[in-house]
């Protein structure tokens, strides 16, 4: 059997830095866990950009629909502000995103014990708290038809419009459905079925999805300016969340904040199984390049770290392993090691990104 493949885009700022972390543990299980990727490296945003007069070169396409799973660090910085829509950096990142068709997006918020006190919640109300927002991430109001600024009388009226197919919501719906077998086997689907039609549709697909399909999992509705209400009231009460691409985004940061820094948060856009059963996958932190401390060994690469281990989870059927990344993570914050990022009002002194990607390794080694 050929070896897993992995395509990686460190990208701009702190990407290339947080990457190069991620870039140990990939050797560490070719060399004591005896799993070797083919990995791949390659261009995308403002450094594409500078070497190819595009964000994401053909051939960079071509190498991300091959591979088993793709792994981005970040791209964008104020370099190239002033360039046209047509080549920001972020386009490379939403072509990725658009011709791999990931349509599902994951967005875990998990929040280790040793940082509950870094939410704005109380800490019993987050202190283990591992819950899954599943985003729909391709079609909805973001991308309904139709839109635009348009005249009408003496005024100017501003349109965008809320539009699921069946087919659109069931793959979603799908996903969600297998995701919630792997963990707590609960799924909540959000939606304002009581004011929107699509909403409608929305809950009633999802049944038909669940009734057919996946009895075995627990499945409730909930409206989601309830389910907003009840985040941050009581969040320890979700497993996994299924929602459509507006109501996803809101509430996908909600959760994600409930635990702390954006140096911690990873994330995975999936698409359709190829042919090989894995689903098409992008795999990236939250965070963006961060240019006020690129350069600088500050950034935390924990969240990159995090989003390689959904990489072995979900491309490569390697869940234990993942669980083995994830305990490294949480036993280095136990240990009181921090980033600049996660140092508290006590203060104390921050561990560089280098430092911090090798206190997880040496986590990991005691781990067999
Ligand atoms: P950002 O996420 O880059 O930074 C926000 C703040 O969080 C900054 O103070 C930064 O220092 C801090 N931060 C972010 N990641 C961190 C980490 N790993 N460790 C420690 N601190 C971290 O968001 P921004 O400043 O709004 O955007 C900067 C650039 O990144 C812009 O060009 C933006 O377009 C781009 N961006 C890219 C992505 C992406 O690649 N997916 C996402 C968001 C923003």
């Amino acid at each position: 059997m050929s070896n897993p493949s992995l395509l990686i885009l460190p990208g701009d700022g702190i990407g290339p830095e947080v990457m190069a972390e991620v870039r140990k543990i990939i050797d560490w299980f070719g060399a004591k866990r005896g799993v070797t990727f083919d990995v791949s490296e390659d261009l995308v945003g403002g450094c594409a950009y500078d070497k190819h007069g595009t964000p994401l070169h053909d051939a960079t396409m071509a190498k991300a629909q091959e591979v088993d799973a793709v792994l981005l660090g970040a791209v964008g910085g104020p370099k190239y502000d002033t360039l046209d829509f047509s080549v920001k950096p972020e386009r490379g990142l939403l072509r990725l995103r658009k011709e791999m068709d990931l349509y599902a997006n994951l967005r875990p918020a998990q929040c280790f014990d040793a940082l509950a006190d870094f939410s704005s919640l109380k800490k019993d109300v987050v202190a283990g708290l591992d819950i899954m927002i599943v985003r729909e991430l391709t079609s909805g109001v973001y991308f309904g038809e139709p839109r635009g600024i348009f005249k009408e009388g003496n005024e100017r009226v501003g349109i965008n419009t809320q539009r699921y197919t069946e087919s659109e919501i069931e793959r979603v719906a799908r996903s969600a459905f297998e995701l919630a077998r792997r963990r707590g086997n609960r799924v909540c689907s959000m939606e304002k079925a009581n004011v929107m039609e699509s909403g409608v549709l929305w809950r009633e697909v999802v049944q038909k999805i669940h009734d057919a399909e996946y009895p075995d999992v627990e499945l409730s509705h909930m409206y989601a300016d309830a389910g907003a209400m009840q985040l941050t009231r009581w969040p320890k009460q979700f497993d996994v969340i299924v929602t459509d691409n507006l109501f996803g985004d809101l509430l996908s940061d909600l959760a994600a904040m409930l635990t702390g820094s954006l140096g911690m948060l990873p994330s995975a856009s999936l698409g359709a199984p190829m042919a090989n059963g894995r689903p098409k996958a992008l795999y990236e932190p939250v965070h963006g390049s961060a240019p006020d401390i690129a350069g600088q060994g500050k950034a935390n690469p924990i969240a990159c770290i995090l989003s390689f281990a959904m990489a072995l989870r979900y491309s490569f059927d390697m869940g234990d392993d993942a669980t083995r990344v994830e305990k490294a993570v949480e036993q280095v914050l136990a240990d009181g090691v921090r980033t600049a990022d996660l140092m508290g009002p006590e203060g104390g002194k921050p561990v560089s990104t280098s430092e911090m990607g090798d206190k997880i390794l040496a986590a990991l080694d005691a781990s067999l």
